[in-house]
Parts: structure tokens; sequence; C-alpha cells
């Protein structure tokens, strides 16, 4: 059998644009990412200062990045962030839909603007963003797409009715892309952390969830960005397509 490289620049020569990429997990596989040659987008939607920072990471490690800000739940703002790649680069070979908000509240207090606040980013960016770059890999004949999920789009969370509802419609979108995108070699799949220490988890209160992790610790972002760049970069995830893998410490059992 063929031997695979193990070269840790796998992705020399290949555009990564990862959405929300300012902070937290994003920004941890930005750097995962540029850690294996690529060029990488960081995009963002209002921090600009900690983008570029990322950048600044970045490029420390050898490669390159440009910050652009894009609100990723807005077509047109889809649309100039991939055409400014594409004039910038002409290729997108990674995409890694990170990008999200919470606006947790129980059902019965939930606004419908709370609601379709979470849809719009954590659902709909995700379709445009892959629509948008799907396009590009079929012509290119490859491409790598991995959706961030959730536990709590896999077993449900109490005030998170929208997140949780987001997150799953994320599933089923991951799974039906990876059957149209397979015949030209993309790969499509999604990673469902558990509860990773960022600012999104900062006010949630984290001691009465330590009980359901079997690690019994949270998780870091860079243990998620460890999965995502394994299933971007790695020869041997280009046979694993439509799966859902989670890193949460063990909370969630299939
Ligand atoms: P975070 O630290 O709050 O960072 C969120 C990122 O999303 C920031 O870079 C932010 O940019 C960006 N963003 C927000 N609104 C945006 C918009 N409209 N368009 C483009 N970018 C936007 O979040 P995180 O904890 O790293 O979460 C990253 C992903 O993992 C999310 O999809 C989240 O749902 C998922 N996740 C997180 C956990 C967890 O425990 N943390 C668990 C399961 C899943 P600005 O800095 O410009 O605001």
């Amino acid at each position: 059998m063929e031997a695979l490289p193990t070269s840790q620049q796998r992705l020399q020569g290949k555009v990564a644009i990862v959405t929300g990429a300012s902070r937290g997990i994003g920004r941890a596989t930005a750097l995962a990412l540029a850690a294996e040659g690529a060029t990488v987008v960081v995009n963002y939607a209002s921090s600009r200062e900690a983008a570029d920072q990322v950048v600044a990471e970045v490029e420390a490690l050898g490669s390159s990045a440009i910050a652009l800000p894009a609100d990723v739940s807005k077509a047109d703002q889809v649309d100039g962030l991939i055409n400014a790649v594409m004039e910038k680069w002409g290729q997108v070979d990674v995409l890694v839909n990170n990008a999200g908000i919470t606006r947790d509240t129980l059902l019965l207090r939930m606004k419908p603007e709370d609601w379709q606040a979470v849809i719009d980013l954590n659902l709909t960016g995700v379709f445009l963003c892959t629509r948008a770059v799907s396009k590009i890999m079929l012509k290119q004949r490859s491409g790598r797409i991995v959706n961030i999920t959730s536990v709590a789009g896999q077993m449900g969370n109490p005030g998170q009715a929208n997140y949780s509802a987001a997150k799953a419609g994320v599933i089923g979108f991951t799974k039906t892309v990876a059957k149209e995108l397979a015949t030209r070699g993309i790969t499509v799949n999604a990673v469902a952390p558990g509860f990773i220490t960022t600012d999104m988890t900062a006010d949630v209160k984290a001691d009465a969830i330590l009980q359901f992790i079997p690690l019994g610790r949270y998780g870091k972002p860079e243990e998620v960005a460890g999965l995502i760049r394994f299933l971007a970069a790695d020869p041997a995830a280009a046979y694993i397509t439509g799966q859902v893998m989670n890193v949460d410490g063990g909370m969630v059992m299939a």
C-alpha cells in the first residue's frame, strides 16, 4: 500500500476561508490551517482589531492571510466576500463554516427576532457560504467543507430552541450537500463541539454542565481545530464525507 504523506504543510498553495475567525474556535482553526501552509481568509463581523491580530499570527507561522469583514447571514455580503477571495487568489480549497451566535432564553420568552437572528447566521449563513463556494469547488473538482454544528443540535438544550434547531439543520444540510458534491471529490462534514471555553460560553453557568462531560473538563478551541485540520488537510480524510464528528469530552456517544 502507498504510504500517506506525513508533511505538515499539506495545504501549501491552497486557500482556506474560515468564517468567524477573529475569536474562539474560528481563530484556532485559522492558525491550525496556517500551520498546514494554507493561505487563510480570516472572516469576521465587527472585531477588526482581533481579526488583524489573527492575520499577524498566521503570518508569524509563515503563511499568508487577509482579514475580510462580512456578515455571512447576508447573501450580498457573502457574494462580496467570495468575489474578493476569487479576485485575489482565484481558488477556494477549504471552507470552514464556523461563524455562530447564541440568543439563549426559554421557549416561552423567546422573541421571533431571537429565533430569526440565530437561524439567519447559524443555518442560513452556512447555506449561503456553501452555495457560493461549491460553485468554485465543482469547477475545481476538489474541495473540503467543514460545518460547525453542536451537541445542542444532537441532544437539545433547554434555553436553546433557536440554536439547537439551527445546529440540527446544519447536520441535515451537511449530509445532503455531501451527497450532492461527492461525485466531484468534494467532502462535506460537520464537527460537533461540546462545551468549549470561548467568549460564547463565558456567561454560561459552567459548573452545572461539568457533570455531563465524562472527561471532566471543558474543551479548548485548539482541540476542535485539531479535528477540523484533519478533515481539511489530511489525505486520509479524503474518503470521509457526510459525517458528524464530536469533540465533546464524551458528552454524546452515538
Ligand atoms: P465566539 O468566540 O463567540 O466567536 C464567534 C465568531 O463568529 C467571531 O469571530 C465573530 O466575529 C463571528 N461572527 C459573529 N457574527 C457573525 C456574522 N454575522 N458574520 C460573520 N461572522 C460572525 O464563538 P465560538 O465559541 O468560537 O463558536 C464558534 C462556532 O462553534 C459557532 O458556530 C458555535 O455555535 C460553535 N460551537 C461553539 C461551542 C462552544 O462551546 N464555544 C460549542 C458548540 C458549537 P466578531 O468577532 O467580528 O464578532
